[in-house]
């Protein structure tokens, strides 16, 4: 079906990914403790306490620290694990992946390949096409909420779900 929505704002695909680097003071100004401690330090948020755990909000979940378009709602499911999970990446050319061997598992974490923040684990458990669970941190996450609508008339503003938990 639809593999990869272009919504006409994301960068070329194929072009070289621009490195955002900043020092820990930089970003300790620029980021909550929690979204520090997360997304800098590698942290992990409880369960059912983020932000996004639960969010259907169609739109584009950006990075907290650099605004890298990372992960679209259209491949969040429900895993039940009280983190925000996703089954694919926007663009496989934003999000990184690495061995993780911390807590005596072997896992494989996500990172943002601009900044190389921490967003969280990926697992081999997700539903098809691609099989995979990006298990993150709504810390590490800024959802940019989608234009309501099909994106034609800008006249008519509703703003429906804004902050509504159904
Ligand atoms: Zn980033």
């Amino acid at each position: 079906m639809n593999e990869k929505a272009s919504s006409g704002t994301e960068p070329q695909p194929g072009a070289p990914v621009k490195k955002v680097e900043r020092s820990p003071a930089e970003w300790k100004e620029r980021l909550t403790p929690e979204q520090y401690r997360i997304a800098r330090k590698g942290g992990t948020e409880r369960a059912f306490t983020g932000k996004y755990w639960d969010t259907k909000t169609p739109g584009i979940y950006r990075c907290i620290c650099c605004d890298a378009p990372l992960f679209s709602s259209e491949t969040k499911f429900e895993s039940g694990t009280g983190w925000p999970s996703f089954s694919d990446v926007l663009d496989p050319e934003l999000v990184t992946e690495r061995e993780d061997r911390s807590l005596f598992m072997r896992r494989t974490e996500a990172l943002c390949g601009v900044c190389d923040a921490h967003l969280g684990h990926v697992f081999p458990d997700g539903p098809l096409p691609t099989g995979l669970r990006y298990c993150l941190n709504s810390a590490s996450l800024r959802l940019e909420p989608a234009p309501q609508g099909s994106g034609a008339s800008s006249a008519d503003e509703k703003m429906e779900g804004m902050g509504s938990s159904e």
